[in-house]
């Protein structure tokens, strides 16, 4: 049974009932309950209200197309926290540890002698104030102001809010699925319009007034991405694909999705212009990462364009028209000034493989064939700009041959899809089947960190990482510690993040275990079975391949890959 949310008229657009709201979502565990609270919410708010409030509710402080993000340390928000609770930082360091969320401990800790008075239109402007403050003490005092003005049951949620997860069970899937209640309209429809926007407010707003079918594509804010499936075996491919299918490379890069379009001068937008053209590159995690390639702003800028164009494809290392191997990119990543020198001596291209619009149209429906005969029409080929090469097979066979060929052209493998398929943002399907290399590497997160010896001594620099349990189970288990493979400038911009991300302390800070958010792609000998980890296994001689900062910590190996490593590398037989 749900229970109605008591709201009186005056106290609607109140912050207070929020956080009510927020409460009573994590108190279930059902994703259809969760939405029907949320429903049931939204129907008392204004437009205005709604706007911020569904935003809230799917973890973002600002629209997805706006370019400003609020994602502000735990270090600087526990500052806060003791300034305004008056609690000594230890006791408050001590209840993070048992809690593990800030938020959690800063409603235990503050008095719960002041009435409501914060409205949603208010937090919406404290926040927008406090992303505009440059410097750690301003912005730690911008806060201090507005916790100062929360209850403790507030506080909670601005912390959550702030800190850029709400923690309550709730994704962006079930605010859809609760504005589809609201408006009594299919949540795919909803799913749909909210791609085209960009927000989430929006899209609730325009589902509320029945004029969801006036939403147009807005460009320059990311859509999430179609990932792929790992194949073992080539018979696979012709189970599924029978008719044929596509084959194109597997370039070792970084992903991005590219739009270009004729400038607006709405500032808050991504992106970057040049003459009038407006790019934005947007990472796999969905970050903007336009300033990282000022070199391939200028060459996209160059594109023509009537109503604009998204495109999906990979950032390469190259040297004229060679691909060179990931590695060079990432001397160039992680930068914080990149300098001529460094762009001339690390120059990069994007090579497109979709296109997800193209004149004024939405091109995610069409299956595959069809997007990429429009990708060829555009024409891509300068040495910063290409096309993925695409060929089509019917038989397996050739397969082998194409494999080694795409490995001498310096690519990780390939990758085939599905002809008729379509482009599905999100999704690991079966329509895009990977065939990686055979050296065995392993993705993981960074679960505890300990100083280094010699030079390194100063850096939080060895690192002890973790597999998921399962595709369903995210509890994580250790299965290993590597401290080389990685740059000093990439150890001692590590070493920084760590110690701001830090969980716990031992030994005086010389080990810590941190909030498990950065993958490592790991390669190693040999996977043992071992008591020394939680997951049961340990890797010999593990070794850095890089950060992947393209990855969130979700999408991890899980321990059946470990599983099936160590089965694989004990057989002498296997390749
Ligand atoms: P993985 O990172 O191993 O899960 O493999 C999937 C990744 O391969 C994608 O996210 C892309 O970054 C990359 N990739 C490289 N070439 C292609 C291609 N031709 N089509 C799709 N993805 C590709």
């Amino acid at each position: 049974m749900l229970t109605p949310i008591s709201v009186d008229s005056i106290t609607v657009d109140a912050f207070h009932q929020f956080a009510i709201a927020a409460e009573q979502i994590a108190a279930t565990t059902k994703r259809l309950t969760k939405a029907a609270i949320l429903g049931n919410y939204f129907t008392t708010l204004e437009d205005e209200d709604l706007r911020l409030a569904a935003r809230y509710f799917a973890g973002s402080t600002f629209p997805q197309f706006d370019q400003r993000v609020l994602h502000i340390g735990g270090s600087a928000l526990m500052s806060a926290l003791v300034i305004v609770s008056g609690a000594e930082p230890d006791t408050l360091q001590a209840e993070l540890v048992k809690r593990g969320d800030l938020g959690d401990v800063a409603a235990d800790v503050l008095s719960d002698a002041m009435l409501p008075s914060l409205r949603l239109s208010e937090v919406g402007e404290a926040f927008a104030a406090l992303v505009e403050i440059r410097g750690n003490k301003k912005k730690i005092a911008g806060i201090v102001e507005l916790l100062k003005r929360a209850t403790a049951l507030e506080a909670k949620y601005l912390i959550k809010l702030m800190s850029g997860d709400l923690r309550i069970g709730l994704r962006e899937g079930a605010v859809e699925d609760a504005i589809a209640r609201l408006a009594s309209q299919p949540v795919g429809k909803i799913q749909w319009v909210n791609m085209l926007t960009g927000d989430v407010g929006e899209t609730a707003v325009l589902a509320r007034h029945n004029q969801l079918d006036t939403a147009r594509m807005n460009l320059f804010h990311p859509i999430k991405f179609m990932l792929a499936s790992p194949v073992e075996e080539f018979a696979e491919i012709s189970s599924r694909m029978p008719e044929g299918f596509a084959v194109e490379d597997k370039y070792d890069g970084i992903r991005a999705q590219v739009h270009i379009g004729s400038e607006s001068s709405d500032r808050s937008l991504h992106g970057t212009t040049i003459d009038n053209v407006r790019v934005a590159l947007f990472s796999r995690t969905l970050d903007e990462i336009t300033n990282t390639f000022p070199d391939l702003v200028e060459s996209l800028a160059t594109v023509e364009t009537d109503s604009g164009l998204i495109l999906d494809g990979e950032i390469v290392p190259i040297q004229g028209e060679r691909i060179l191997p990931f590695q060079e990119l990432q001397k160039r990543l992680g930068r914080k000034t990149l300098t001529d020198e460094l762009l001339q001596s690390v120059p990069v291209a994007f090579v497109a493989y979709d296109i997800l619009y193209c004149n004024g149209k939405v091109l995610i429906e069409e299956p595959y064939a069809v997007r990429r005969s429009l990708l060829e029409s555009l024409h891509f080929d300068t040495s910063r700009l290409k096309t993925a090469n695409s060929q089509r097979f019917v038989d397996v066979s050739k397969l082998e041959q194409e494999f080694q060929a795409a490995r001498d052209r310096g690519n990780e493998g390939l990758m085939v899809k599905h002809l008729q398929s379509s482009y599905k943002p999100g999704k690991r399907g079966k329509d895009w089947l990977k065939v990686k290399r055979a050296i065995a590497t392993l993705d993981v997160v960074i679960t505890a960190a300990e100083v280094g010896t010699g030079k390194r001594s100063r850096f939080l620099s060895d690192y002890t990482f973790a597999v998921r349990a399962s595709e369903t189970d995210p509890t994580l288990l250790n299965v290993g510690k590597a401290y080389s493979g990685l740059t000093d400038v990439e150890v001692q911009e590590l070493s920084d993040w760590l110690k701001e991300h830090t969980i716990q302390e031992f030994a005086h800070g010389r080990v810590r275990t941190v909030e498990p958010k950065i993958v490592l792609e790991v390669t190693f000998d040999r996977v043992q079975v071992s008591k020394r980890h939680k997951s049961g296994y340990a890797l010999r001689f593990p070794r850095i391949v890089r950060i992947r900062s393209d990855k969130p910590a979700e999408e991890i190996d899980t321990l059946e890959t470990v599983r099936q490593l160590a089965a694989q590398l004990d057989d002498p037989h296997s390749s």
